[in-house]
């Protein structure tokens, strides 16, 4: 892995390259009383790999929504979501489980990291529960927490960790098995600003250097700015900002 995280340059798609993930048609409704709620009407959004995208939109526009269709945690009510080319509504529950541990990473809002295990055991675990042994594990987590400017908490449980170095040691593990696709919700959403953007500058770097596809849903517009597009939800659909 050494040999890639040192190519931090920005990706060009090419037209002839098969998007990383591929949202095609996709709908979600929700019945609520009488009403149905429409969040996703008619979504496309296409993703290249080492290709970063902010999805930026108002709070109850749909994006927890899109990224966990996006993550196969969900399924759409119409529409598919291709993964490398491939549909996945046709799988079955075991197949699309296996995609989503092995191709997809996640961050969330709040950290989730187990509170009794340090840092380093944090990332390890998720390769150990894989299948890898103790000493790849352990050397790919030191890299990666070495990479985000970790490598002085190694030993530290997450309550010893700021909120920053929480976060980074979260995208750390959401990246430990080498996912192609990486979906954020809100990551920064509990930091101060200057620690937002440090994390944000540690996260659009792994993803160039590991040519993860990567979706990001925030409210900040300043950390958006640094993502290589931004899309907006309207009324259900995707929309490019440029
Ligand atoms: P965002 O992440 O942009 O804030 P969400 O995707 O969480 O938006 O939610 C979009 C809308 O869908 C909200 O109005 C929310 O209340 C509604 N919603 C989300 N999940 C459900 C559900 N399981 N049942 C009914 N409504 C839901
Ligand atoms: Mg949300």
């Amino acid at each position: 892995m050494s040999e890639t995280l040192d190519a931090a340059a920005p990706v060009k798609q090419q037209d002839d390259e098969t998007p990383v993930i591929f949202l095609h048609g996709i709908e979600r409704h929700y019945r609520q009383g009488d009403a149905t709620l429409d969040i996703l009407n008619d979504i496309e959004l296409a993703v290249w790999a080492g290709e970063s995208v902010a999805l930026v939109a108002p709070s109850g526009a749909g994006k927890s929504t899109l990224l966990h269709i996006a993550g196969l945690l969900e399924h759409p009510d119409r529409g598919d979501v291709f993964i490398d080319g491939r549909p996945t509504a046709v799988l079955s529950d075991a197949e699309r489980t296996r995609i989503r541990r092995n191709e997809i990473g996640f961050v969330y809002q709040s950290h989730h990291l187990l509170p009794e295990f340090s840092a380093l055991e944090n990332v390890m675990l998720p390769q150990m529960i894989r299948g890898l042994g103790r000493v790849e594990a352990k050397k790919r987590a030191v890299e990666l927490l070495e990479y985000l400017g970790l490598g002085q908490r190694l030993p530290h449980r997450p309550a010893e960790l700021s909120g920053g170095e929480q976060q980074r040691v979260a995208i750390a593990r959401a990246v430990a098995n080498a996912p192609r696709i990486l979906l954020a919700d809100e990551p920064t959403g509990n930091l101060d600003v200057h620690t937002a953007e440090h994390v944000f500058k540690a996260l659009t770097q792994l993803v160039r250097a590991t040519r993860l596809a990567t979706i990001v849903a925030t409210h900040n517009m300043d950390l958006a700015a640094r993502m290589d597009r931004r899309v907006s939800l309207r009324e259900g659909r995707i929309i490019e900002m440029g």
